[in-house]
């Protein structure tokens, strides 16, 4: 990062150009966002997507794989050299919601909307491979375009994994990179962090089983209420006392229900919720403890306890050499202020992990905050009314770009 005393380094002439050959591309991956975003698809299978993608890439000198338990597209492109591989990400899948933005080019389909925004990271990529494609004989190795659908708790990524895409340019790919559009940044500004960035996202289901009766006399029944009640504080208490202080972890019980009416003591009660942790073992860790606490409580009040835990994504962790590349690259291509390291990780989560478990890379985010709105009031990734600026796709098109050029020197 560039001193309050020191001079803004001047972007390198060839990354000049690059973000330059990504604003000409503009108007392409405009249509192709906006194509994409009238026609939102959920999961994992999104044939109009696809359909859209492979049309945006029939005229590029790129191998295309299409997915076979997924409408996953992977495109291969071959550099003037020979040389390792680099897989670049762009995930293709929208929301189970009603969109409310009022944009011109709004979603067509009731209850579908493109609120993560990977309707941009679809165009973008597709224009970075227009890109690439153009300076093939730059690159010393082949880049992977990975079009990966069911991102949002699907475990796209894991299906595409393994059907192959990590081996898809005949060797296993050394690099990765990840662009996420975010609303709550502002536009065109590159953020990421060496470690850790996203987290895992565990969801867990409680039923403590009693026995019925009447509300007037629970000493003939056996209440599971007060038991799961205790539930919910143990699993807090349990979070700092066997949690380390250094060790972030969220255990959050979202949902707790039980019964039917006021003098009925229901045979059964349930929990629901998330746990959030930032590495393996801390994640181990919880899970363990969570069904020792729940199992604990319920035989201390007589009951019967069932605890499923429903595995989400891991944790999301850069490999630190490629964040700073990533940021390096962003200051080079993007300017010193559109990029910022961040001080914390986001405790979301993300299934571009399941890469980052197997090839070190980076996952980075994207400010895309509409100019006219402040940061701080922006409606978020996942809102009805969220809206990307549009201006920042150029700079996610060149940063992939960059990415694929600096890795593939020879
Ligand atoms: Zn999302
Ligand atoms: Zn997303």
């Amino acid at each position: 990062m560039t001193g309050p005393t020191e001079l803004p380094s001047l972007p390198d002439a060839r990354f000049a150009a690059l973000l330059a050959e990504a604003r000409a591309l503009q108007p392409g991956t405009v249509a192709l966002r906006r194509e994409v975003h009238r026609r939102p698809e959920l999961g994992l299978h999104l044939p109009e997507t696809r359909a859209a993608i492979l049309r945006a890439i029939e005229d590029l000198p790129v191998e295309i794989t299409q997915g076979r338990s997924t409408t996953s597209v992977t495109a291969v492109l071959r550099g003037g050299k020979p040389g390792p591989a680099v897989l670049l990400r762009g995930d293709m899948d929208a929301l189970p919601m009603t969109e409310d933005t009022g944009a011109e080019f709004t979603s067509e389909i009731p209850g579908a909307m493109h609120a993560c925004g990977h309707d941009t990271h679809v165009a973008m990529l597709a224009s970075a491979a227009r890109l690439l494609a153009a300076r093939a004989d730059e690159l010393a190795g082949s880049v992977v375009f990975m079009f990966q659908p069911g991102e949002e708790g699907f475990h796209g990524a894991r299906h595409m994994i393994h059907e192959g895409v990590l081996d898809a340019a005949g060797s296993r790919v050394d690099r990765a990179f990840a662009l996420h559009t975010y609303a709550n940044a502002p536009s065109g500004q590159i953020r990421t962090r060496p470690g850790p960035i996203l987290a895992s996202a565990d969801s867990f289901f409680v039923r403590v089983t009693g026995r019925g009766g009447h509300g007037s006399a629970p000493h003939h029944a056996l209440d599971p209420v007060p038991a799961a009640a205790e539930m919910v504080g143990a699993l807090q208490a349990m979070i700092t006392r066997r949690v380390s202080v250094f060790e972030p972890a969220v255990l959050s019980v979202t949902r707790i229900s039980a019964g039917t009416t006021s003098n009925v003591i229901p045979e059964t009660a349930e929990l629901e919720g998330t746990i959030r942790t930032l590495s393996e073992g801390t994640r181990e860790l919880v899970r363990a403890e969570l069904a020792k606490v729940c199992e604990g409580v319920g035989a201390a009040h007589g009951c019967r306890v069932l605890v499923d835990i429903e595995p989400g994504y891991p944790p999301t962790v850069n490999d630190p050499g490629e964040a700073e590349r990533v940021l390096r690259l962003a200051g080079e291509v993007l300017g010193e202020r559109h990029a910022l390291e961040l001080a914390d990780p986001i405790m979301g989560a993300e299934d571009f992990s399941y890469v980052l478990q197997r090839v070190p890379g980076a996952f980075a985010f994207l400010g895309a905050c509409p100019p006219e709105v402040a940061v701080e009031e922006v409606a978020p990734n996942h809102s009805n009314r969220v809206r990307y600026d549009e201006a920042a796709l150029p700079h996610g098109v060149a940063l992939y770009a960059a990415f694929a050029l600096d890795t593939l020197r020879g």
